[in-house]
């Protein structure tokens, strides 16, 4: 092997820890700075997929007019307009003026084949997507309250 290349391989190895070990502090910190603005329900939620008791959120049972947006970072991602009562004990929507903020994915967790719905630029964990809402669009978008920050529309 040419001395040059053995070097940069040395470089490569020496160097690459370092740039791990940086990356690792600053996911800690943005983790920390996530922890220190949410609470601890809203934390479980959206950061450790958890999912809050029916009927105990924030806004299952509201119905202001106005728009929904992530916890976290902000993004919009329910409007009021499709905010429906399903009765599940959750916030149900069955459709979303924001689906580009909005990421589905499947999930196989607890024995079930569901599909999660996260924040596309955030990745907090926001609920399910179920295929049982109402017409027209057929869909139930089922999300954790404590996901959610709602804002009123201005008057
Ligand atoms: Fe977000």
């Amino acid at each position: 092997m040419h001395f040059g290349t053995i070097t940069l391989l040395v470089f490569i190895m020496l160097t690459n820890p370092i740039r791990l070990s940086a990356q690792e502090n600053r996911q800690d910190m943005s983790k920390q700075e996530i922890k220190a603005k949410l609470t601890p329900l809203q934390y479980k939620v959206t950061q450790e997929k958890g999912t809050e008791h029916p009927f105990t959120g924030e806004y299952w049972d509201f119905f202001e007019k106005g728009t929904y947006t992530c916890i976290c970072c902000g993004a919009k991602l329910f409007d009021s307009d499709t905010k429906y009562h399903s009765g599940c004990g959750w916030p149900s929507f069955s459709d979303s003026p924001y689906k580009d903020n909005i990421e589905e994915v499947p999930d196989y967790s607890h024995g079930m084949v569901r599909v999660e719905v996260i924040c596309k630029q955030c990745n907090a964990h926001l609920g399910h997507v179920f295929n049982d809402g109402p017409k027209p669009t057929g869909i139930r978008y089922c999300i954790n309250s404590a996901s959610l920050k709602f804002i009123p529309k201005s008057k």
